[in-house]
């Protein structure tokens, strides 16, 4: 049940004189105010967290969610596997809690769901060497390197304090010294080139392209999810997909699936015009939740229209790709050897490895482990049969996973390419300022974008964006201006003490390199 008392005040009377209402009758709420109806294309976590920041935030907009597919929920995407039908993640595996962001975990909360945290210092295989702590990284990558290496973090965590990376990917990033430079760039400056190609490996699931094509911020934002003092990774135990169906569930819309929009005009009465395959809709606003890329491929009436939508895809076209392969083994063996819930490996430049067996510390039981790989390397292997790719990753399997082939039971391979893909360089190569980011049709403010692409490809992204796309719908709609804050508020995921604005680096734990146990500490 919604909270009626957490929308925010002010939403508008009786407005526009002399509008007609479209075929569709203007609606009207309780209280004899016309209602907002608000089109949403896309049913993505973008386009859900939309509806329900909307539904919380404008208490008398009416939403329309338009999706293309059968299935709601886009890039997070459930699946079974092995005739147990073992529930897995085949899209988004992990989910961020960020220290001063507590949005997403707070949604999660919100919508009655159980969490599972996953433990951020994971074992690291890494030039035939097995790191599990610092005396490992030591080791394996000699005293200097492991020296460079803490003197790089510790310039990180004083030149990107947490306060700044729970607002990553917003428009001030853009004055950030390092949003000038590579990556690339970035991880020269650590002086000292084994040190340097760790940590290339360790962030390389994440940023899924080469260092040199995205910024030194995006870099740096992606290696901080390391930083349990930054950010902590949780998942939905029995798959991540009930985040999006929970959502949807819980909205007042009854979204339509079947529904690809494949054009949008400008009414005669000023209000827009969307077809789908399951009819006309007249909207007094409309919210674009979709990857750039998907939007590029809708039809826009008016030529200044089209122009300018066609620029802001390119500007914010930078996708690249995830090959997701997935094993199903009679039995966890490695539950000694391997107890985290992920590790990452220098194999295909850098890849995450999650264990997703359904029961996480047991031996005997059937155990899952899914390979999140990246990048070039995934583009290259996506062109082989599934078979084939399967074969590639049992050969780089590290030395405690050598048996794995022989008990493998099932198998599942999912290519994320193009719009299901993601963005190595979100926000684009320039920043730019909220309402270019989500109005970007001059003329048209009811005309709004959203999506991962905009701020962060992750869900804490798109729940960012989405957060700020609704405060901006609401400032058109309502009297007085919304904030995205004010938004998170109404939905009752907002979290001021969280969200101080204390600049102090963040208080260290006794180690040189957070991302790693210390020797003899390990959890
Ligand atoms: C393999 C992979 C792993 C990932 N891992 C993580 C992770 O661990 N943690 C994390 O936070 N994030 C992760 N991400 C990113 C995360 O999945 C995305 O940030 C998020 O799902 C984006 O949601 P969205 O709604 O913006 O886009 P999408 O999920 O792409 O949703 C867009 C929706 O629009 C629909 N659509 C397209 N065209 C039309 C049309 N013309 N009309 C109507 N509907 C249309 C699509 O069918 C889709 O349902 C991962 C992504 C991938 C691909």
């Amino acid at each position: 049940m919604r909270d009626r008392d957490r929308c925010l005040p002010g939403s508008r009377e009786i407005r526009q004189e002399g509008r007609s209402p479209g075929h569709d009758g203007g609606l009207r709420g309780k209280a004899g105010r016309v209602a907002e109806r608000i089109v949403i294309v896309g049913g993505g976590f973008s386009g859900l967290a939309c509806a329900d920041l909307i539904e919380h935030t404008l208490p008398t907009a009416e939403v329309v969610l338009l999706e293309a597919t059968e299935r709601l929920g886009g890039r997070v995407q459930g699946a079974t596997l092995g005739p147990d039908r073992i529930p897995i993640d085949v899209g988004a595996a992990e989910l961020y809690d960020i220290v001063g962001a507590p949005h997403l975990r707070r949604l999660v909360d919100r919508l009655g769901l159980p969490r599972r945290p996953l433990r951020a210092t994971p074992t690291y295989f890494f030039d035939g060497h097995r790191i599990d702590d610092e005396g490992d990284l030591a080791t394996a990558l000699g005293d200097r390197a492991a020296r460079h290496l803490a003197a790089f973090w510790h310039e990180v965590e004083r030149r990107r304090p947490t306060t700044e990376y729970a607002r990553a990917g917003h428009p001030a990033d853009g004055r950030h010294p390092w949003s000038a430079c590579t990556f690339a760039d970035l991880l020269e400056t650590i002086g000292d080139a084994t040190a340097e190609r760790f940590t290339a490996m360790q962030v390389h699931s994440d940023l899924a392209v080469a260092p040199s094509r995205t910024s030194g911020l995006y870099g740096v934002d992606n290696l901080l999810i390391d930083h349990p003092e930054y950010c902590r990774m949780f998942t939905i135990p029995g798959g991540n997909d009930q985040l999006v169906q929970r959502l949807a569930e819980s909205l007042r819309c009854e979204p339509s699936r079947h529904a690809r929009v494949s054009h949008i005009a400008r009414a005669r009465d000023g209000r827009l015009r969307v077809t789908s395959d399951v009819g006309t809709d007249h909207a007094d606003a409309v919210v674009m939740a979709l990857p750039p890329t998907a939007a590029a491929s809708i039809a826009w009436e008016e030529g200044a229209v089209a122009d300018a939508v066609s620029e802001h895809c390119a500007h914010h076209t930078h996708q690249t790709g995830y090959l997701r392969v997935t094993l199903l083994a009679a039995t966890r063996f490695w539950a000694d050897d391997l107890a985290d819930d992920y590790f990452v490996s220098d194999a295909f430049d850098g890849v995450t490895v999650y264990d997703q067996s359904p029961e996480p510390r047991a031996r005997t039981t059937p155990g899952i482990l899914s390979w999140l790989i990246a990048g070039e390397p995934a583009r290259r292997l996506a062109e082989l049969s599934d078979d084939t790719v399967v074969a590639h990753v049992l050969d780089a399997a590290p030395p405690p996973l050598a048996r794995l082939g022989s008990c493998v039971t099932a198998t599942r391979v999912d290519r994320w390419f193009g719009a299901r893909g993601v963005s190595h360089r979100p926000g684009g190569p320039r920043a730019l300022s909220y309402v270019d980011r989500h109005q970007p049709v001059a003329g048209s403010p009811h005309l709004l974008f959203t999506g991962d692409s905009l701020y962060d490809a992750t869900l804490s992204g798109a729940l960012d964006a989405a957060a700020q796309t609704v405060a901006l719908l609401a400032g058109q709609f309502s009297v007085g201006q919304f904030g995205a804050r004010d938004v998170l508020r109404a939905a009752g995921l907002g979290d001021e003490a969280a969200l101080s604005q204390s600049t102090e680096p963040p208080r260290r734990r006794g180690s040189d390199l957070p991302f790693l146990a210390r020797p003899g500490v390990r959890a």
